[in-house]
């Protein structure tokens, strides 16, 4: 018992460190970011300098989001909770993620022509969307397709955390390198990475789980080596009373990409 708390005051020590540290260079990268853009914008096209700005901007972008996943996993931030129409939160990143992914990785995302609004946090979420593109495009270094989709599933039975109910499944499916079952097991625990020191934080996956398990949802995975991965987030449907009280935006069917 004596090393178990010991266990759990250092997690907390770790967490509180690491939550300090990534709030400060969050702060400073989005100031570094804020000025590139600014001379970007002030300066003509330049074929010798215009793309080391692009670099720069590229690398402040993911710094940003390597410290904003940290934030995210040390505050265990409280959800904020409301109705969230998921093809327009998924339309709203389009440009973002395309800009964050790269060229060579196209994001395809279809939704069904009716599809109920889900409780649970949006800013969070969009955080959890970036995390799977990201591990996405890293588990396909020569580029590919992240697939999007979501479907309405009722549950008239418990199954594994899940309570019964309606729920919308969202899934992110890439054509990478998979994971074999040990890698696959552990994927979703706190600060496991494959991806070395500097690059992956290990922290990725768990938010995710994170923030799924706080919305009283589930988090899914399924992979198979040399064919792909596809990562389900169980969301639950949020009620009629619940959506009328908030008023989502109106759906809109038109693709997000
Ligand atoms: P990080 O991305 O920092 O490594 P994550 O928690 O997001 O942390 O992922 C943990 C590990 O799970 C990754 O290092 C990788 O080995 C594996 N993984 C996650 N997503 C995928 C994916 N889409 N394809 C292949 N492996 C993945």
């Amino acid at each position: 018992a004596r090393e178990a708390l010991f266990q759990s005051q250092k997690m907390e020590a770790i967490g509180q460190l690491t939550g300090g540290v990534a709030h400060d260079f969050n702060n400073l990268l989005m100031a570094v970011l804020g000025s590139l853009e600014l001379v970007k914008k002030r300066l003509a096209y330049d074929p010798k300098v215009t793309p080391l700005i692009d670099n720069a901007m590229q690398g402040a972008r993911r710094g940003a989001l390597l410290t904003q996943r940290m934030l995210a996993f040390a505050r265990k931030q409280e959800l904020e909770a409301g109705p969230v129409d998921l093809p327009s939160l998924v339309r709203g990143m389009s440009d973002f993620l395309g800009r964050t992914l790269g060229p060579s990785i196209e994001v395809d995302a279809r939704f069904p022509a009716r599809l109920p609004p889900v409780m649970t946090d949006a800013n969070q979420l969009e955080t959890a969307l970036l995390n799977l593109a990201v591990n996405a495009r890293d588990a396909m270094p020569e580029g590919g397709a992240i697939i999007i989709r979501a479907a309405e599933k009722t549950l008239t039975e418990p199954q594994g955390d899940l309570q019964p109910g309606e729920y919308v499944q969202l899934r992110v499916t890439d054509t990478g390198q998979g994971m074999d079952v040990e890698t696959l097991g552990r994927a979703a625990e706190p600060f496991f990475t494959t991806k070395g020191v500097g690059k992956g934080t290990g922290l990725g996956l768990a938010m995710v789980h994170g923030l799924a398990a706080q919305s009283g949802g589930a988090l899914t995975l399924e992979s198979t080596p040399g064919e792909g991965t596809t990562v389900t987030l169980w969301l639950p449907v949020a009620t009629s009373q619940m959506a009328s009280d908030e008023g989502p935006e109106p759906a809109q069917h038109d693709g997000a990409g």
